[in-house]
Parts: C-alpha cells; structure tokens; sequence
C-alpha cells in the first residue's frame, strides 16, 4: 500500500489544531460530517488536495475517497477548474447583478440534465431542496412532502426527519430545534417501498406537493433504487398531480453527465443539483419544467433570493467542471476502476470471511458491514459499524483516507488510477488480515 503510510502515523499537529478548533467552533468543525463522529477520535487537519491525495498538517498523504464529498470527480486542482477560479477572481469577487458566466453555466445544466428547462442558481444544495420544495407547494397550492427514510437532502428544517448522512451517523433522527409544526407535513416512507408509496397516494394524494429522494441515494451508504420503486414514483406523482423532485446534488454529474434520470430514464419534474455543478465552490441550482419553473420570483410569486447567488468565482468553476464533464467525458473510465474497486474490496472482506456486500452506481459505492441487500434504511441500519470504525482507522493507517461513516458513499475520482485502486485494495486487505 501507500509507500509513506504510516504504520505509525503521526497527527500531533492535526491534534493541536483540532483542539484551538474546538475551543473556537462547536465540535470544532464548520459542518457535523467532519467530525469523525461515527468513527471515534479526531478529525484530521488538511493543507493541500492534489489529484487523488490529500496532505494533512503533519506531513502525511491519504488517497482520498471523500473528494469533498462528491464534488472533486476530475480530482483536486483540476488545472480547467483552478484557471477558471483564477481568471474570474481577477475581474472582481461579487456584483449582485447579472453577468454573461450565469447564461453559459444555466445552458450547460439545461443541455445536460433532460428534466432541466429553466434553472436558478443558489448557494449550496441546502438552498436548491429548500427552494424547490418552496417552488413545488407554490405551484401546487399543497402542503405535503413525501420523503424517505435515510434520504438527506441537507438541513432543510421540514427535511431534517429521519435523515441519512450525518444525521442517521450521530443518532439524530429529528433533530432539536426543529419544530412539529415545520415537520407536520412531511411525510416519511421506506425507500423501495411500492406498497407505502402507493398507500400514502390513495389515502392523501391530494394533498401531496412533492415527492422528494435521492435517485441514487449516498446518505445511507450507496443505495439504489429498484425499476419499479421508480416506475411507482413516476406514475403516482403524474396520476396525481405531484411533482416528482429528484435530488441529484449528490448524484447528479457523477453516475452519469446527466445523471441519474439518464441512467434510469425516468424524467422528473423538478432536479436540485450542488456539489460538482460548482466544481469545488460554493453552488447549487434547481430547475425542472418551465411551467414549474416560472412560478419562481420574479417570473411568478414563490419568493427565492441570494446576495451571493450566480457568484462569478463559483459560477466560473461550475463552467469549467460542466464543459470538461462534456467534452472530455470520465464516466466510462470511472465506471472500469471503480468496479475494480469494489469487487477488490468485496475480495478482501470475503477473503478474510468477513459478512459484507457492496452497492455500486459507477463511481460512488459502500462497502456495508451486513450481508445484505442493503436497500433502504432498516437494512442499513442493521451494519456492523464498529467494524466499520475499525476498518476505517485500519486505512487511515495505511494511507487511505474513507468516508467516515457506514452510512456515506465513497467517491472514486478521474485521477484514481488502476495503481490507485490496487493500493486501496491491498490496505484493505492487510487491515483485515490484521484482524484474524
Ligand atoms: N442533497 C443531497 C443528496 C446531499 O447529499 C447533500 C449534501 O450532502 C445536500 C442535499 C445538501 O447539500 P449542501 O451540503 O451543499 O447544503
């Protein structure tokens, strides 16, 4: 494995920093995920990303599966990304009035994602599901939110029930501070559930705005949905009126340039998109059918701002990561290494008879310590996630730096080569041997 993995790892630095951190920040850390919280002990301190590496304070290099959870796909310091940054940066940091770099980025989301005719540009994922959900009660006249178990769609207060990601990782199924009269017309379901679907559709379906999910979902590890949970989704929302939002923050431009809704072919009526849309910066967008999207302020009435919204620096990254997903295209290389890595995984689990199963969408996937099927939350729940703790320190020893949680999904990047991969899988495997 990694030459300069460190069997005795030395993170005196990222423990100091760490510790005027928390003094500073609660937790010390500026968002939950980070905190090493489901794993046990510190967070590390980084300095410098470099194609598939990370470089701490300390001195030590990981092989990064985090890629800034999701957006990096074309690496660290991609060079389009980075000059584009450069160049924008140069002109001036925010106007809060329009430029040109908004048109290009808004006809590179509509060319690419087919459910897409209208688009606005936000801050951050959080902000387009939260919009969205505003824009789809607006267009409805309705009050009610479908949503499943495991599915996070960032800290949206009438989302935050029974939420994957760090939420599911800290035990927080409904977290403090958000109110009964903010969740009261959210409703929660199983992910791959027909027969739930199909009941909350003939006891309310006029009442329900939206239908909400990750069509890939990433939150409670790497889950996929069924041909029929999608089928379902699509024809009860349509029977009945509701808008069918995809939220592709996570998946969107990673299991295909299109996304999920390529991949699978089902169309929604609304897509909310962050993550590698600004190419490392801070930018989300939502969008859907022009008739939907018209309601949106000032076209029509449901109110949406930003002071910062289309900011030129993150719009200039978002440019230069859509125009390389396009012209240079990386999921089919994606697709070869990362299926490497998952059935090399898989081997080194099996190989040291270790219960285990794998769920892959091209490059993003979990290695669940459970059997499986994991195929929504009360599967993956039942995950041996000591295990899991166990196996992540292993690979931070040996220079591989995981999602730190059962319930995240690795991210493979262009940059990961078979060499790369083949690193991974043979920590992996030394971590377990280890434990025989
Ligand atoms: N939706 C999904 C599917 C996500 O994975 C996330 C973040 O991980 C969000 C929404 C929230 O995005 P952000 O963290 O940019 O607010």
């Amino acid at each position: 494995y990694i030459e300069n993995a460190v069997t005795k790892l030395n993170l005196e630095n990222s423990h100091r920093e760490y510790a005027r951190a928390k003094s500073l920040m609660p937790g010390g850390v500026n968002s939950a995920a980070r905190a090493f919280g489901a794993v046990g002990g510190e967070p590390i301190v980084f300095e410098r990303g470099e194609g598939p590496w990370l470089f701490d304070i300390d001195g030590n290099k990981y092989l990064d599966y985090i890629g800034s959870w999701g957006p990096m796909i074309l690496g660290h310091q991609f060079p389009a990304v980075c000059d584009a940054v450069h160049a924008a940066v140069d002109r001036g940091t925010s106007f809060g009035a329009p430029t040109v770099a908004e048109n290009e980025l808004a006809e590179l989301i509509i060319e690419a994602v087919p459910s897409v005719e209208m688009v606005r540009l936000v801050n951050s994922g959080t902000e387009a599901t939260m919009s969205a959900i505003r824009v789809a009660r607006g267009y409805t006249g309705r009050d009610v939110v479908i949503k499943f178990a495991g599915n996070y769609h960032g800290h949206v207060d009438s989302l935050l029930v029974s939420a994957g990601s760090a939420a599911a990782t800290l035990g927080v199924p409904n977290s403090p501070g958000v109110t009964q009269g903010t969740t009261q017309d959210t409703m929660v379901l199983e992910y791959n559930c027909v027969e739930g679907l199909g009941q909350a559709f003939a006891e309310h379906g006029d009442r329900i705005a939206a239908v909400i999910l990750e069509p890939v979902c990433g939150n409670m590890g790497c889950v996929t949905p069924s041909g029929e949970f999608l089928a379902a989704l699509r024809s009860l929302t349509e029977q009945h009126g509701s808008v069918l939002i995809f939220d592709e923050v996570m998946c969107g431009f990673r299991v295909a340039r299109s996304g999920a809704q390529s991949l699978f072919g089902v169309i929604p009526d609304m897509t909310t998109m962050g993550k590698i849309v600004g190419g490392g910066l801070p930018l989300g967008a939502f969008g859907g059918k022009r008739e939907i999207m018209q309601h949106v302020l000032p076209a029509g009435k449901v109110f949406q701002a930003g002071t910062l919204s289309g900011n030129p620096i993150a719009t200039a990254a978002g440019i230069a990561m859509l125009k390389s997903l396009r012209d240079d295209p990386p999921y089919d290389y994606l697709e070869k290494i990362s299926d490497r890595l998952a059935q090399g995984l898989s081997k080194s689990a099996a190989d040291a008879g270790i219960e285990h199963c794998v769920n892959r969408v091209g490059s993003m996937m979990t290695l669940f310590f459970h059997p499986g099927p994991v195929t929504d939350w009360t599967s993956a729940a039942k995950c041996d996630t000591e295990k899991f703790s166990k196996w992540f320190w292993g690979l931070i020893h040996r220079g591989v730096y995981m999602p730190c949680s059962q319930f995240e999904a690795l991210f493979v990047s262009a940059t990961h080569t078979e060499e790369h991969i083949d690193q991974t899988i043979a920590a992996s495997r030394d971590v377990f041997e280890s434990w025989t």
